[in-house]
């Protein structure tokens, strides 16, 4: 794919559970670092912790990440040297990380994220759908169906390993969550 050079964009890597999203976000710094360009990666968190922390795959690649829970953080943490940022679990921050990336970009920064792009449910995650709208490069990315084999495009959430409830939002103390990739006909939500 050809990609303009000294000039800002936004790629974003989407995709449900397991489809290899972190894998190629950070396969995508990685080779910007051996390009000796100067990148900065956050993620999500959910407390106030300002240490560096890693963005780590399914398959155990990893980079080192600023854990960040506001998107206005990312201001604080780059400079004027900062060539290419890389955001992680995209569909967890605020609204607010479009019109950031957007700014970067214009600014001349190479911005790529990654998320997902749906929820359990199957609906629109967050500020994912906006982002792919304003997103220069958008490459959708599917797992492997833990039922049938076929390409997975959603995430199936399993409390107690039975399909969650549409409404399920949180689950009992002391029930267990799990993720599962699974294609349109094998995801179930139950209403
Ligand atoms: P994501 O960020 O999209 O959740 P990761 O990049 O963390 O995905 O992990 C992708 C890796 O997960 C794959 O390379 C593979 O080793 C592993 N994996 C485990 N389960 C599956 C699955 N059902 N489909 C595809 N890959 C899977
Ligand atoms: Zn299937």
């Amino acid at each position: 794919m050809y990609r303009p050079v000294n000039h800002g964009y936004i790629e974003a890597i989407i995709g449900p559970m397991y489809s290899g999203k972190s894998e190629e976000l950070i396969r995508r710094l990685k080779r910007a670092k051996i390009a000796k360009q100067n990148i900065v990666v956050f993620k999500p968190t959910v407390d106030n912790r300002y240490s560096k922390e890693d963005v780590v795959s399914h398959s155990g690649d990893s980079i080192e990440a600023i854990p960040i829970n506001k998107s206005s953080r990312i201001y604080d943490l780059i400079d004027e040297k900062t060539q290419v940022v890389g955001i992680d679990e995209v569909q967890f921050f605020d609204e607010k990380i479009v019109d950031v990336a957007v700014d970067l970009a214009d600014k001349g920064i190479r911005v790529i994220a990654a998320g997902l792009d749906m929820d359990f449910r199957g609906e629109p995650f967050g500020p994912t759908p906006k982002l792919l709208a304003v997103a220069e490069f958008v490459d959708k990315i599917q797992a492997i169906c833990s039922v049938c084999g076929h390409p997975a495009t959603r995430s199936q959430r399993l409390v107690d390993g039975e399909p969650a409830n549409y409404n399920d939002s949180t689950i009992k103390v002391g029930a267990v969550e799990s993720y599962e990739a699974r294609c349109r006909k094998c995801h179930v939500v139950k209403k």
